[in-house]
């Protein structure tokens, strides 16, 4: 991608009254548009990061049997009445709408109903399960206050989940696998070393359901964790009682601030119960399906990622998201510049890198300055000086330093974890 031909533009201002940093670094990069407050347009850059992070879960998802499917955003009040979920004071973040002759709707802030109405089409016997389907999808949800910028927005994508299984005992090994499916997700992400699961209430099917919270003060939520053991227990739980059940001790534990990015829920038969969803065990009686669903929130977690990939400089991506690996740096107009840069992108691009190419008529410090606010992990250099030497100055934008290399040696390096 050349940035001449890119119609967004880095910027020095973010609207006044965007408060959080996440947003504030995406917008002067140009990643996002603010319209409202919770409500973003992702630009091309930062829908190659939204999609990054996608397919990261959709690849983590897949690898423990998920099956990718997508749900309408309009939802049947019937199906919310039948489980009670239709009226404001039990889901207080509806979005709702009406068609034309007055039949109400809602906007999909989660589609348990959706999903189990969907499956008594298609499972018949216990032969079938478990099943995972799941989908990446726009969720509408009326926020009371949104000014944590991506992290928590009224229109905003996330991954949702649904397990069916034939008893309790096939919906634990689901849900292990599961758990462990989003510990590879977030150590893919580069937040691994930061991310703790976490009890928190559960509901009266399981007697926790899981968070997966990444430390940060930007967070909205408090949790107790324990360094060494690597769990934490939610400020709703933290009693006595809930530490003693997690061999968890008070003098161990810190209270810290943290996002949370994912949560996993027993939902037994709250959903399945309502709508009669039973199929066939090996003895031919009909059990009703025990559900489990499984959250991730992709653009918060694009927000997340950028609030804690950056310095004074701008935003600094972890490779498996960033927008480009590598971002060529021409300097000046000189014929022999120019041809040498424009042989770099096409050999980089030739081997299916993903490059930005800043062929702009800017000057240096500008370019320079650019290239660090975008984030990009890489970053080459052609100029004047480059035209005579095989020689390209290679700087890694989360390190200070720059080093000459070779052609071959550039490639290697920025290919190494692909
Ligand atoms: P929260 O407590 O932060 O409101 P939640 O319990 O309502 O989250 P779920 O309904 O379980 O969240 O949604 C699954 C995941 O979607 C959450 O773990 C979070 O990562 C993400 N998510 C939830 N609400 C938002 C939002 N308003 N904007 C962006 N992401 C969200
Ligand atoms: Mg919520």
């Amino acid at each position: 991608m050349r940035l001449s031909g890119l119609f967004t533009k880095t910027r020095k201002t973010v609207p006044s009254d965007e408060t959080a940093k996440n947003a504030q670094l995406l917008i002067k990069a140009g990643f996002v548009n603010k319209e409202m407050a919770g409500v973003y347009t992702f630009l091309p850059l930062g829908l190659r990061v939204l999609n990054n992070i996608s397919n990261i879960v959709r690849e983590e998802m897949n690898k423990v049997g998920g099956q990718e499917i997508l749900m309408p955003a309009l939802q049947l009040k019937e199906r919310y009445v039948t489980t009670g979920r239709w009226d404001d004071k039990v889901v207080d973040d509806w979005f709702k709408t009406k068609l034309v002759n007055g039949a109400e709707l809602g906007l999909g802030f989660s589609h348990e109903e959706n999903v189990a109405t969907l499956m008594k089409e298609y499972l018949n016997s216990y032969r079938d399960l478990p099943i995972l389907p799941y989908q990446i999808q726009t969720k509408f949800r009326n926020e009371l206050r949104s000014k944590s910028g991506l992290m928590r927005g009224r229109e905003f994508l996330m991954k949702d989940m649904y397990s069916f299984s034939i008893s309790q005992k096939q919906h634990e090994e689901v849900y292990e696998k599961v758990q462990n499916a989003y510990f590879e997700v977030y150590k893919r992400l580069d937040i691994g070393d930061k991310t703790f699961i976490t009890s928190a209430s559960g509901g009266s099917f399981s007697k926790y359901s899981h968070e997966f919270q990444t430390l940060s003060d930007a967070g909205e939520d408090t949790i107790y964790l324990d360094r060494k053991k690597k769990i934490a227990i939610n400020k709703e739980v933290f009693t006595d009682e809930v530490m003693d059940d997690l061999g968890l001790v008070r003098e161990e534990l810190e209270e810290v601030r943290a996002i949370e990015v994912g949560n996993i829920f027993s939902l037994g038969t709250k959903f399945s119960a309502p709508f009669a969803l039973k199929v066939a065990d090996e003895e031919g009686k009909a059990q009703t399906l025990i559900m489990g669903c499984y959250g991730i929130g992709i653009s918060r977690l694009m927000g997340t990622i950028a609030e804690l990939f950056s310095d004074e400089h701008g935003l600094v991506w972890p490779e498996a998201v960033a927008p480009a690996k590598i971002i060529i740096c021409r300097l000046g107009e000189d014929p022999a510049v120019v041809e040498k840069a424009d042989k770099l992108f096409k050999d980089l691009t030739g081997k299916d890198i993903a490059v930005l190419y800043d062929d702009r008529d800017l000057r240096t410090g500008e370019k320079f300055a650019d290239a660090d606010l975008l984030g990009i992990p890489y970053r080459v250099v052609v100029g004047q000086q480059n035209v005579d030497t095989q020689q390209l100055e290679l700087k890694q934008r989360s390190h200070t330093t720059t080093k000459l290399v070779s052609y071959t040696e550039l490639v290697n390096t920025i290919q190494k974890e692909t």
